[in-house]
């Protein structure tokens, strides 16, 4: 079997993990000054949980996390305020503010909903930029370590040529346990880039609306994020 980066449940959970803004406002957790714990399930098994301190419009989100590939844990705080907007019928809602720097900005994106993206929270659309590249420097470091071996055998690091020959001189172990690590590192990149494009599928498809179904969304409703 090709190896894998994660295992195979893991992303399609992570990129689930989602707040709901309404929700909090709904079960009154919004008033400032709050303290409360915040957990995911996945498949039935608990996957996550974050604590969450309240202030004066803004809710400041703690957990641990980790960037994709990476491997280390760190702890991360992230304040995202909160604003409000007149309701027709009277009364305000909420909105988070997507505090995220991403394609060169802050996004400050009004959104009722924030994905877990790598380290940080994001409204959708940076989530959608966040995953995509994460996933394309993936694919990347499996075609660069398979590159470099073809290269460390007198070859091109033209995947589309024929493995390189066994260079003189060189043991026929070596050069097997070097096909089969180039073999790994090459289906690894195919397998993301797969990955990738399926999942990027299924956004555009729930953009959209062709597919409303999310097991993992706990918003309770049909979503409606808001862009200025
Ligand atoms: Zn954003």
């Amino acid at each position: 079997m090709m190896g894998r980066p994660y295992g195979s449940g893991r992303v399609a959970c992570e990129s689930c993990i989602s707040i709901d803004v309404r929700r909090w406002h709904r079960e009154g957790r919004l008033r400032p000054g709050l303290f409360f714990s915040w957990s995911w399930t996945c498949n039935g098994e608990p996957f996550g949980d974050i604590k969450v301190r309240t202030e004066a419009d803004a809710v400041v989100l703690m957990y641990r996390a980790r960037s994709y590939g990476g491997a280390e844990w760190k702890s991360v705080e992230q304040r995202v305020p909160i604003t409000w907007t007149a309701c027709h019928l009277g009364g305000h809602r909420p909105w988070f503010i997507c505090s995220v720097y991403s394609n060169g900005r802050y996004c400050r994106r009004r959104v009722a909903l924030l994905y877990i993206a790598g380290e940080l929270f994001a409204c959708r659309r940076c989530y959608g930029l966040a995953y995509a590249s994460q996933h394309e420097a993936l694919h990347h470091r499996g075609v660069g370590k398979a590159q470099k071996i073809r290269m460390r055998l007198g070859g091109s690091p033209n995947m589309r040529e024929a493995f390189p020959d066994k260079p003189k001189g060189m043991h026929w172990r070596t050069y097997d346990r070097l096909r089969r690590m180039h073999d790994v590192a090459e289906g690894r990149s195919a397998v993301d880039l797969m990955r990738l494009v399926e999942r990027l599928e299924r956004r555009f498809a729930r953009l959209t609306g062709a597919d409303s179904a999310n097991d993992f969304d706990n918003s309770g409703g049909e979503e409606s994020d808001h862009d200025y």
